[in-house]
């Protein structure tokens, strides 16, 4: 094997296949250096990809054309669009997957993919350069790898320890060894460590599961893609099953939280309050009398079950009897105990926007590592780090960076490298200011010409897309200028106000609760638009006046956010700020005059100063 590489990635999971991926697709020789082939693309939890805010996220990395969503699709055994009945900016794309058959996906996307290399080896040390630069990575099998950038997505395998009960068991997820010669790698290069946890539930035996006795959930009919690439999923789609814990689950627990790895004070990670286990459900929502649980099956040919909404470290007798209190699951058998991880993370605010370490030139983070919870989020950050490792180490700059105005990935970045994490860190459609224009369906058109001047979109997609803009600017162009009179639209049964004033289709399309096939029969030629042009022209209509004002607010924002920060800027010297403030600022270097604007504590009046002090220098 070549012993020299422009990117090398370490970890398999869903950040590191993105990242190699993406690294490759820009030109990088690239590295991905894994631990077992057999479980690259490994979901280690939930079998889903996508949701609300989590969609978004991949419908993003989608559109810079990464693998998750393509692979998600070949996978999909059960899709629905979360928030369906809501308006189309909080609708959440999901995709349940084959465990399997995911996993085949990725992989077979991987070695498709030119200019890419896998290897099974333990990363175990890295070596610097002369300017504290990355230089190597070492393996546990005695081999060093040069490289020019470097990206770590080590997810929750830094120091690993699964927590069953009382039982401690060294390890990344069950069955897999934790890396630990990684981690000292990290200590000696003064990065800031800490510890968070996560954790899973029980697995079930589908075959002991009373299915007759719950309440079905089938998936839409028919399944949307996630990935734009997809032209529809032709796997056999199954059925889920809803069921809840009782009264008495919930008496069970509370007997027994003693013996909860997280509760009797065995674990000191933070974990993650959006996905939390059922301990802390039963203790915080104290007054619930039940939790719903969604039954999934993991695979077309596995009787696996994840109950979904149930994560715990209890003791595995606990488990079991706190199932059989669930309606259905009386006779229902475990087939893998549920446990609670812990792991190390690394504080995120020692990263650049581009993912870089700033102490660390050459050096990329990205995924769980970087205390962030899901594979969407991973994926997310993996891409980053990818593409710009790419162009570090081509000798660019590493200024692949999207904004919180552009992408949920932005909004994702920003908020790790400015904020930190004191919890696992998951997407919420909350997080994002801008999220009217930042909708799952318009991901190709915000990112993909980005994409494009990047390198990292291949032609088919470019073609598809740019054929694509061009059919959205030509609709959106006959619909603001085809318009009828009040009269004519009442004549179609359209209720109106009879002002003689004429409504364009757009216009119409925004009255509230209108019937589509109104529209369609006052306005014929709508009748021809494919369905991804026509919701294109309905969410233009529905968010036009929400969105002139945002982008208002946008451009106002982005100019402060456009004001460079020069990486040696001393606070210090800042003529007009507090110690307090040239503290603040100095720990975190922000970027640009918007993200010190952002960074917790930071009060106007330091921006002012910032501000005078940047034109000066301008
Ligand atoms: P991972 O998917 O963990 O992948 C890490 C990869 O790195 C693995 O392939 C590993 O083999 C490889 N690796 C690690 N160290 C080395 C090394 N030294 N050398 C070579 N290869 C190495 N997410 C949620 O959203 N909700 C949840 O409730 C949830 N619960 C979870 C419960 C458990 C028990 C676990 C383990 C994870 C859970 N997750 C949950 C998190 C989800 O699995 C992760 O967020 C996601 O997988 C992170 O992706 P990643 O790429 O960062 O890391």
């Amino acid at each position: 094997m070549n012993q020299m590489f422009d990117v090398i990635v370490i970890g398999g999971g869903h950040a590191g296949c993105e990242a190699a991926a993406g690294a490759a697709r820009c030109g990088a020789r690239t590295l991905l250096l894994t631990h077992k082939i057999e479980t690259i693309g490994e979901m280690s939890c939930n079998p889903a990809i996508g949701g609300v805010g989590k969609g978004h996220l991949v419908r993003e990395v989608d559109a810079l054309d990464g693998i998750m969503a393509r692979a998600a699709d070949a996978a999909a055994i059960h899709v629905k669009t979360l928030n369906r009945s809501k308006g189309p900016a909080v609708r959440g794309p999901r995709a349940q997957a084959d465990r399997k058959l995911y996993r085949a996906a990725i992989r077979g996307l991987l070695e498709a993919q030119p200019g890419l290399t896998i290897l099974a080896a333990a990363a175990e040390g890295i070596e610097t350069a002369a300017d504290g630069g990355i230089a190597a990575v070492l393996t546990g099998d005695g081999r060093r790898i040069a490289c020019g950038a470097l990206v770590v997505t080590t997810g929750t395998f830094l120091r690993g320890e699964i927590h069953i009960g009382e039982r401690r068991i060294p390890a990344g997820r069950v069955g897999d060894a934790p890396a630990v010669g990684l981690a000292l790698a990290f200590e000696r290069l003064g990065l800031p460590l800490a510890r968070l946890k996560t954790g899973t539930p029980p697995r079930l035996d589908g075959r002991t599961i009373a299915w007759d006795e719950l309440e079905a959930q089938p998936g839409d009919d028919p399944p949307e893609p996630l990935s734009w690439m997809t032209e529809r999923i032709t796997n056999r789609q199954v059925v889920c099953g809803i069921t809840s814990t009782t009264p008495a689950t919930h008496a069970l627990i509370r007997a027994n939280l003693h013996q909860s790895a997280v509760y009797g004070g065995r674990i000191q990670g933070v974990g993650p309050r959006y996905c939390p286990s059922i301990e802390d459900k039963v203790v915080r929502f104290a007054e619930r009398e039940r939790h719903q649980v969604f039954l999934e099956p993991e695979g077309l040919d596995d009787d696996t079950v994840y109950p979904n909404g149930i994560s715990t470290s209890l003791p595995e007798d606990v488990q079991a009897a706190m199932i059989a209190t669930m309606p259905g699951l009386r006779n229902a058998r475990i087939v893998r105990p549920g446990y609670a991880i812990e792991y190390d993370h690394v504080d995120p605010r020692a990263l650049s926007p581009a993912l870089e370490v700033r102490s660390v030139p050459r050096l990329f983070l990205a995924g769980q590592i970087n205390g962030t919870t899901g594979y969407e989020e991973a994926a997310a950050q993996g891409l980053m780090a990818g593409l710009n490792a790419a162009a570090r180490a081509s000798g660019g700059t590493a200024n692949r960076v999207l904004t919180r105005g552009e992408a949920y990935v932005g909004v994702l970045v920003d908020d790790l490298v400015l904020q930190g994490v004191s919890e696992p860190y998951r997407m919420l459609t909350a997080r994002a200011e801008h999220r009217l224009v930042l909708r799952a369906d318009n991901a190709g058109l915000r990112l993909t010409e980005t994409g494009i001047a990047w390198g990292c979109v291949g032609p088919e997609r470019a073609a598809r897309h740019q054929a694509f803009a061009a059919a959205v600017t030509d609709a959106l162009a006959r619909a603001r200028s085809d318009s009828a009179t009040p009269a004519a639209l009442a004549t179609g049964g359209i209720a109106m106000n009879q002002d003689g004033k004429r409504r364009s289709v757009l216009e119409v399309l925004a009255l509230p609760g209108i019937d589509p096939a109104l529209v369609d029969a006052a306005f014929p030629w709508l009748r021809d638009l494919a369905p991804a042009l026509r919701s294109q022209l309905e969410a233009e209509a529905l968010y036009a006046p929400y969105l002139r004002r945002q982008e208002a607010e946008m451009r106002l924002l982005e100019r402060e956010e456009r004001m460079h920060i020069p990486d040696n800027l001393d606070f210090t010297v800042v003529p007009g700020l507090s110690s307090e403030m040239r503290q603040r600022l100095s720990a975190a270097r922000p970027a640009t005059l918007g993200s010190a604007g952002r960074l917790p504590g930071i009060t106007p009046a330091a921006i002012a100063a910032l501000a005078v002090a940047l034109r000066r220098e301008g």
